[in-house]
């Protein structure tokens, strides 16, 4: 499975709303299967993936409608955690990525802009993984 680098974070924060039902149908699919499934192998990108796929946001399925926002949203995730571009890791491997990387400070740097944020699914969750109560 490819994922856009800062779909690793969303991820985490899904707590099954999205765009429409189409969006959170597939959205269901791939976090039920990456759960379940923690070798599953994903390759960290910076353009559409499985999730833009199926998301009202994608243009002709080769753009995002908010793309230089979504691409800082990458570049952020890829230099902050220290991840690389076109890498394949075992999804396993970024949560444990994640765990030693991340930061809240990090998670407000690279997440503030984003218009999900200030429900506070996404920080509770990265709160938990990172064992901050
Ligand atoms: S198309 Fe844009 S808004 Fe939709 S999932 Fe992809 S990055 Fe997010």
């Amino acid at each position: 499975m490819k994922l856009r680098a800062h779909h690793i974070l969303c991820i985490q924060g899904y707590m099954g709303n999205g765009y429409d039902k189409n969006f959170t149908n597939n959205m269901d699919q791939i976090v039920k299967h990456l759960k379940s499934n923690p070798k599953s192998k994903v390759t960290i990108i910076d353009s559409i993936d499985c999730i833009c796929s199926k998301c009202p946001n994608t243009i002709n399925n080769t753009h995002c409608q908010t793309q230089d926002k979504v691409k800082t949203l990458d570049l952020n995730v890829i230099n902050l955690l220290n991840i690389q571009k076109n890498k394949t890791y075992t999804y396993d491997d970024i949560l444990d990525i994640l765990s030693t990387n991340l930061s809240i400070d990090k998670f407000n740097r690279i997440c503030s802009n984003c218009q999900w944020f200030e429900y506070g699914y996404c920080k509770d969750a990265l709160s938990k993984l990172l064992k901050i109560t």
